[in-house]
C-alpha cells in the first residue's frame, strides 16, 4: 500500500484596496478546491501568490523585497505566482527581475491560476497577462460563505474615467458590470454560509449598470433594494464611489433603504478647481459639495469619509489651501489622503511642475493633522448615541470584541457570552481617534 502524499500547502497574501481582498479571497477559494490546504500560520508554503498593487511606486516596489524574504536557508524558494496590478503592469520583466518567480497572471487573468501553476512546476516561466472577453468570475468555483460575518462582492471591475494621475484603467481595464442574476446567487451563497454584511465592491462601484430578474434597467440602487430583500442580510455597504455617478436614486437609496449603512466613502482628490481639471476628475469642487449636501438631506447622520492627494504636479500653495478649505466644508469622519506617485504611462508623470519631496511631506502632514482633528470630533460626537453593532473579531482583552457601527467606526465592547457574527445593541461610552468603546444595553440578537 502506498501512503497518500500530504497536501500541497499556499498562502495568498494580498496588499491594496478591497477589491484585492476580494480577488485574494477567491484565489484561496480556488486554490482549495483544487486540493491545495492553507499553509499554517508562520510556516512555510509549496506556493506562494503575491498579489500585488501598483497604485503607487511605494506599493509597487514592496513586491521586490516580498519576494526576497521568500528565499529559504537552504537557498530553494516556494512556488512563488506574482499576481494584481503590479503583474499586469510589469509582466515578463518581473520574472527577468526576480528569477524566482515562476507566474505572473493579471486581475483579469487569476481563474487560470491552476494551469499557469502546472505549466510553472514542469519548468515553464507561465506568464498570463489576458484581459479575455469570458469573465473570471464564471470559471471560479461557487461560494461557500465564509467564517466571517462580513463580506466582500466585487460588482464592477475596471474604470474607463482615465484621471490624469491613476494607473487603474491600465491595469484593471475598461469598465464592466457583472450580471445580476450571478451577483444575487453569489449574494444568497454568502447568506447562506453565514455573512450579515456584504460590501459591494468596484473601482467605481456606483458606476454599476444591469438588468433586474424582469429584464428591467437598473443602477447600483436597484441592486441594492433587491439585496435588502434577503433574508439573513442585516447590512448592505458600497466602496469606492465617484461623485459623478452620485445619482438621484442612489443617494434616494440613502434614506429609504434601513440596510443601507450610513456611510459614504467618496473621494474628491483635491479641493482646487484647476487641479481637478489637470487630474481629469471630471466634477468641480461645487458639484462634489452639492452631492454631499444632498445626500445629507437623504440622511443627516450619514458619515463621510474621502480619499486625497497632495502635491499633483502644479499645485501651488494655493491650490493646497483649497483642499484643507473644501475637508473644512465637508467634515470628514475618515479619509485616505496620499502624496502623489508619479507612475510611468499616465498623463501626469509626464506633467510639467512635478512637485519637490518635502514640499509633499509638509503638505500631507497639514492635511492628515486636519483630517485627524475631524475624525476624533466626529467620534467624539457619536458618544451617548445608542447603536447596534455586528461583532467581528476579538479585541485584545478578555472577553472583549470588536464590531463596526453602522457609520464604520472599529466599536470596543466588553460582551462576555456574546460571539463574532452577533448583532448587540449598545451605548457608545468613549472616543479614541481611530475607534470608540462602548458598553451593551440588551441581550446579544442572534
Ligand atoms: N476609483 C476611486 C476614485 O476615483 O475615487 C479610487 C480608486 S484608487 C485605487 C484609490 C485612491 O488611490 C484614489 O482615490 C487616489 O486617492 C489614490 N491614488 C491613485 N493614484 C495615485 C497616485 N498616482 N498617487 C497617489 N495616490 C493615488
Ligand atoms: Fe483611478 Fe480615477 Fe478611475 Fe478612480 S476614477 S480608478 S482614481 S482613473
Amino acid at each position: 500500500m502506498t501512503a497518500t502524499p500530504p497536501a500541497k500547502t499556499f498562502h495568498v497574501k494580498s496588499f491594496g484596496c478591497q477589491m484585492n481582498v476580494y480577488d485574494g479571497e477567491r484565489m484561496s477559494e480556488m486554490l482549495g478546491a483544487e486540493g491545495y490546504v492553507p499553509a499554517a500560520e508562520g510556516a512555510d508554503a509549496d506556493l506562494v501568490v503575491l498579489n500585488t498593487c501598483h497604485i503607487r511606486e511605494k506599493a509597487a516596489e514592496k513586491v521586490y523585497s516580498d519576494i526576497g524574504r521568500l528565499k529559504r536557508e537552504d537557498g530553494s524558494t516556494p512556488t512563488i505566482a506574482v499576481a494584481g496590478c503590479v503583474a499586469q503592469a510589469e509582466g515578463a520583466e518581473i520574472a527577468r527581475r526576480a528569477p524566482s518567480v515562476d507566474v505572473v497572471v493579471g486581475p483579469q487573468a487569476y481563474h487560470r491560476l491552476p494551469e499557469l501553476i502546472a505549466r510553472a512546476e514542469k519548468g515553464e516561466k507561465a506568464i498570463d497577462l489576458d484581459m479575455p472577453l469570458e469573465s473570471k468570475f464564471g470559471a471560479l468555483p461557487k461560494r461557500a460563505g465564509g467564517q466571517r460575518p462580513t463580506a466582500f462582492l466585487t460588482v464592477q471591475e475596471g474604470c474607463d474615467k482615465f484621471c490624469t494621475y491613476c494607473v487603474v484603467p491600465y491595469t484593471r481595464g475598461a469598465e464592466i458590470s457583472r450580471p445580476f442574476v450571478d451577483l444575487i446567487a453569489e449574494a444568497r451563497a454568502l447568506i447562506a454560509g453565514g455573512v450579515r454584511e456584504i460590501t459591494l465592491l468596484g473601482q467605481n462601484v456606483n458606476a454599476w449598470d444591469g438588468e433586474d430578474g424582469k429584464g428591467r434597467a437598473i443602477g447600483l440602487d436597484g441592486l441594492i433594494r433587491e439585496l435588502a430583500r434577503e433574508d439573513g442580510l442585516e447590512r448592505i455597504r458600497y466602496t469606492t464611489s465617484h461623485p459623478n455617478d452620485m445619482t438621484d436614486g442612489l443617494i434616494a437609496a440613502h434614506g429609504e433603504v434601513e440596510k443601507l449603512m450610513p456611510f459614504l466613502h467618496l473621494p474628491v482628490q483635491a479641493g482646487s478647481d484647476r487641479i481637478l481639471a489637470a487630474m481629469n476628475r471630471s466634477h468641480s469642487v461645487d458639484s462634489y459639495l452639492k452631492v454631499i449636501e444632498r445626500v445629507r438631506a437623504a440622511r443627516p447622520d450619514i458619515a463621510i469619509s474621502g480619499d486625497f492627494i497632495v502635491g499633483f504636479p502644479g499645485e501651488s500653495e494655493e491650490d493646497f489651501l483649497a483642499t484643507l478649505a473644501i475637508v473644512r466644508a465637508t467634515h470628514y469622519a475618515m479619509a485616505y489622503s496620499f502624496k502623489y506617485s508619479r507612475r510611468p504611462g499616465t498623463p501626469a508623470a509626464t506633467m510639467n511642475g512635478q512637485i519637490e519631496e518635502a514640499v509633499m511631506n509638509d503638505r500631507l502632514q497639514r492635511l492628515q493633522a486636519l483630517l485627524g482633528e475631524q475624525q476624533q470630533a466626529f467620534n467624539q460626537a457619536t458618544v451617548g448615541r445608542t447603536t447596534r453593532l455586528l461583532l467581528e473579531r476579538k479585541g485584545k482583552h478578555d472577553g472583549q470584541l470588536i464590531g463596526k457601527s453602522p457609520w464604520l467606526q472599529s466599536v470596543h465592547v466588553a460582551a462576555p457570552g456574546l460571539a463574532i457574527g452577533d448583532m448587540v445593541d449598545v451605548r457608545i461610552t468613549s472616543a479614541g481617534p481611530n475607534s470608540v468603546g462602548a458598553e451593551p444595553l440588551v441581550e446579544a440578537v442572534a
